[in-house]
């Protein structure tokens, strides 16, 4: 019986540090990283390019990979061009990965979108406060990061509103945009999210960070998947190292194939701030 609560533990621990979840079944992946290269003329940004310390090098100038703002009250508003992309980071804020990132993004001059889980939240609220302060989106990914799907619908609703309000109240903001738990959503937690105003952000581009790869791995595979789509939400965690490393090259190279990262920006939907207004006069 112990044996058996100690391998259900290992598999919790090994999903929690997974997110989505999804097998890693790609076992071709390129392990060269396309960089900007200005000391090598004539070679095209998406040139194969072997991976040396010179792909990791910070451009002169990292300005023009910032794209427009949307407006967004549902997912459906995410119309994305192509070459437009979001960025998203889960599980966070921890002390140094996320601030890293932020230092990153800064540096870049983009914004994100920030699922933090209420728990996190509620352990490092200077960094939950730092993120919203820098002007990035802020959204839940329930209280203790649970498979919503897996519990009972009342319970489900709990850990969001739990988590929820944890991230709001660490990070004196609202909090608008909302992800399950390795993706883990369910039509009717779906719909009352959605009525009560909640964003539902899914993906489109998994970077599978949460699979111990090296930084140069993770940041190739990113880059693949968002050539072979065009654009996209793009799943990452501010909770690995890895990550934290390969976002300098993975924008390095974003840019420098002319793509732009979006900003999400919450907007009441008009029926609902109407119907609120009715209701307060
Ligand atoms: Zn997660």
């Amino acid at each position: 019986m112990r044996f058996y609560s100690l391998m259900l533990t290992a598999t919790l621990a090994a999903c929690l540090s997974s997110c989505a979840g999804k097998p890693q079944s790609d076992t071709s992946l390129k392990t060269s990283f396309a960089a900007t290269m200005p000391s090598a003329p004539g070679l095209k940004a998406t040139d194969p390019v072997a991976l040396s310390p010179v792909a990791w090098v910070r451009p002169r100038n990292p300005a023009g990979l910032a794209g427009r703002d949307i407006e967004v009250s549902s997912l459906e508003d995410i119309a994305l061009a192509n070459k437009e992309v979001v960025l998203s980071f889960d599980d966070g804020p921890v002390p140094g990965k996320t601030e890293s990132i932020l230092a990153t993004l800064d540096e870049f001059g983009v914004k994100a979108t920030f699922l933090m889980v209420g728990e996190m939240a509620q352990a490092h609220p200077a960094i939950a406060r730092k993120v919203a302060a820098a002007g990035h989106s802020i959204g839940s990914h329930t209280f203790s990061h649970p498979n919503l799907r897996a519990i009972a619908f009342d319970r489900a609703l709990a850990e969001v509103s739990k988590g929820t309000n944890a991230v709001a109240k660490a990070t004196d903001t609202d909090v608008s945009f909302f992800r399950f738990p390795y993706l883990a959503d369910s039509p009717r937690l779906r719909h009352l999210l959605g009525d009560r105003g909640m964003v539902i952000m899914d993906v489109q581009i998994d970077s599978k960070d949460y699979f111990k790869d090296a930084p140069a791995v993770v940041a190739s595979r990113t880059m693949e998947a968002i050539r072979h789509r065009g654009s996209g939400i793009i799943l990452m965690h501010d909770i690995h190292r890895r990550t934290a490393s390969m976002l300098p090259a993975l924008l390095t190279q974003l840019k420098a194939e002319g793509y732009k990262v979006v900003h999400l920006v919450h907007k009441k939907p008009a029926a609902k701030t109407m119907l609120l207004a009715s209701l307060t006069h």
